[in-house]
C-alpha cells in the first residue's frame, strides 16, 4: 500500500483501468452517497474534457492502480453520482482510500499553485518522471510543500490533557498541536507548544506515528509526553479550555479517521491508574 513512486500520465488510453479519483474545484467524484469511487476503463467515466493537463498515476489499491484526473474548473455533467469536499470524503472511504484521496488532492493543489516561477516570474510546466514542476527560464524546480505540525498527548498519571481549541467544533476535546518552525527539532516544537499554549513543562517526549493530513498540505506526527512542572493556564488566543481527563470521564474526542483520537486511546488505555491510598 502506498509503496509506489507517482508519475504522471502524459496520455490516458480510453481502455486504460482505474479507480478514478477525479476532482473539480476542490470537490471529488462519487457514484453514491455510500463512498463508491468511480472505476473501470477511462472511457467509461465519458469525460468531454482533455485530462492530460494535471493526471496522475498515484499507487495501487487492493491491485487497480489508482488514478487522479483534475478537471479543474470544468463543466462536467455527472450522469450519476455528486461531488463531495474531501471533509465529506473522510467520513465515506475507507482510511487507506482517504490517504490515496488526500495524495490525490495534494498533488493537484501543487500544479495548481506553481504555474510561475517563484524566482523568476515564468512560465512553469509538471516535469514527467516525479512530481515537480520546473521553470524553462532559469531551471528552479519545485516540488510539493508538506508542512510539519506536531501533536502531544501530554500524561500526568491516569489522565491525559485535552483541550477545546477555538478552530475545533465547539465541544470537541483533543490533544494539544502546532507547526514546526524553521530550525526547531519536532522534539523542541512539542515542549514550546505546550509551554506556550498551556503553561507546562513536559519530559520523556516520544514518538507515536504520523498522518498526512490534506488540508491543504500538512503532515501531522503525533507524541507523548510526560508531565514535568506547572499549573494549568491557557493561551486565550487559542485555546477555550483545557484540563486532565481520565478514561472513564472523558469528553467528546476527535473522529476515527484522525490520529489524535488513536493516540488519546492509545495513552488511555496504556495509562498508570493512580493509587489514591498512597
Ligand atoms: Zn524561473
Amino acid at each position: 500500500m502506498l509503496a509506489q513512486k507517482m508519475k504522471k500520465i502524459t496520455k490516458l488510453h480510453p481502455d486504460r483501468k482505474a479507480i478514478w479519483f477525479i476532482f473539480k474545484g476542490d470537490q471529488l467524484w462519487f457514484i453514491d452517497r455510500e463512498g463508491t469511487l468511480p472505476s473501470g476503463q477511462f472511457k467509461q467515466l465519458n469525460l468531454n474534457s482533455d485530462p492530460d493537463n494535471c493526471c496522475y498515476h498515484l499507487d495501487y489499491y487492493q491491485q487497480s492502480a489508482c488514478i487522479v484526473i483534475d478537471l479543474q474548473q470544468g463543466e462536467v455533467e455527472l450522469e450519476q453520482g455528486d461531488w463531495l469536499d474531501l471533509r465529506e470524503a473522510m467520513a465515506l472511504l475507507a482510511p487507506e482510500l482517504f490517504l490515496m484521496a488526500g495524495r490525490a488532492w495534494q498533488v493537484i493543489n501543487f500544479i495548481r499553485t506553481h504555474r510561475f516561477c517563484g524566482q523568476c516570474g515564468q512560465s512553469m510546466i509538471p516535469i514527467k518522471w516525479e512530481v515537480a514542476c520546473q521553470c524553462h527560464g532559469c531551471g528552479h524546480r519545485a516540488y510539493p510543500r508538506v508542512s510539519p505540525a506536531v501533536m502531544m498527548a501530554v500524561v500526568k498519571g491516569d489522565q491525559v490533557l485535552l483541550a477545546q481549541n477555538k478552530r475545533n467544533k465547539a465541544g470537541i476535546h483533543s490533544v494539544l498541536a502546532g507547526f514546526v518552525e524553521v530550525g526547531e527539532t519536532l522534539e523542541q516544537t512539542v515542549a514550546r507548544e505546550v509551554m506556550e499554549e498551556v503553561g507546562l513543562g513536559v519530559t520523556n517526549i516520544r514518538y507515536f506515528g504520523s498522518q498526512p493530513w490534506p488540508f491543504p498540505h500538512n503532515m501531522m506526527v503525533a507524541y507523548i509526553a510526560d508531565y514535568a512542572s506547572g499549573e494549568i493556564k491557557i493561551d486565550k488566543s487559542e485555546l477555550t479550555s483545557a484540563d486532565w481527563f481520565s478514561i472513564d470521564k472523558l469528553p467528546e474526542i476527535p473522529g476515527h479517521h484522525s490520529i489524535s483520537r488513536l493516540l488519546i486511546e492509545h495513552v488511555l488505555k496504556s495509562a498508570i491508574p493512580v493509587d489514591d491510598s498512597i
